[in-house]
């Protein structure tokens, strides 16, 4: 992978903050995005010190097609091409079906799946030129089992995982993979604020009886990213301790 590009959405902290290190240790150039400027440009200038690779920070949020045009405008300037993307943004807004609102709804499924289609429909016309790229969507567990509490969130996952197949099947003859990987519970400033009964509940149902790290979900980003995983697309990968099998 060493020399290629990736740009991972929502990257300065949590699953995306480590997988970006994980491609700069590995010689890859990265682009970090986050909705607030100044986050995306220090953290894409941390990695750049710490790694020795080239990095761009690009204030984007993926629900807005001119930002993710812009996002991809940036990334191809400076680094001719993209070969790696990982849809990683994503939010919460929990609340029982009879309580939540429409705004709720909006705001996760505009995020968590319109921002990983405008994303990805940028990243197909600058891998095809290449005949070769990399697309990994961040689903969830809950895409396969439902959560009570996420309606939308559970929705906008199992969307991902539907459009990941059919994204594959479109763009398997220009070299472009795309699979997803589905973690399970793991730690992070959006499972932090989850009240401790239910963590405790959501632990009994891990039979590796530990809570995921951001560490584990990169691992699996980083193995279908890599040129030798060319003959996987339309997969899923499950990192979830065995919370679903
Ligand atoms: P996180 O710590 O909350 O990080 C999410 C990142 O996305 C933040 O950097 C956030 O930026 C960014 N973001 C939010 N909205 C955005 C937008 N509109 N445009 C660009 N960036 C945006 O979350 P995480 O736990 O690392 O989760 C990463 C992904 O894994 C998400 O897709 C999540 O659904 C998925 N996932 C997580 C778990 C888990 O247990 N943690 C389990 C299954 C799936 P700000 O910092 O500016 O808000």
């Amino acid at each position: 992978m060493k020399g290629q590009t990736a740009i991972i959405t929502g990257s300065a902290r949590g699953i995306g903050r480590t997988t970006a290190e994980e491609f700069a240790k590995r010689g890859v150039n990265v682009v970090i995005v986050d909705i607030d400027e100044s986050i995306a440009k220090e953290s894409a200038e941390e990695i750049k010190e710490q790694f020795g690779v080239a990095s761009l920070g690009v204030k984007a949020d993926v629900s807005k097609p001119e930002d993710v045009k812009v996002l991809f405008e940036e990334a191809v300037k400076k680094f001719e091409k993209v070969e790696i993307l990982v849809n990683n943004a994503g939010i919460t807004r929990d609340n029982l079906l009879i309580r939540m609102k429409d705004e709720e709804w909006d705001a996760v499924l505009n995020i968590n799946l319109k921002g990983a289609f405008l994303c990805s429909r940028e990243a197909v016309k600058v891998m095809s030129k290449i005949k070769y790229g990399r697309i990994i969507n961040i689903a969830s567990v809950v895409a396969f089992i439902g959560n009570a509490g996420q309606v939308n969130y559970s929705a906008s996952k199992a969307g991902l995982v539907a459009m990941t197949k059919t994204i594959a099947k479109e763009y398997a003859s220009r070299g472009i993979t795309v699979n997803a990987v589905a973690p399970g519970f793991i730690q992070t400033a959006m499972t932090d604020k989850l009240p401790d009964k239910v963590k405790e509940e959501m632990l009994r149902m891990i039979p590796l009886s530990r809570f995921g790290t951001t560490q584990d979900v990169a691992n699996a980003i980083i193995f279908l990213a890599l040129p030798e995983s060319g003959y996987i697309t339309g997969q899923v990968i499950h990192v979830n301790g065995g919370m679903y099998m």
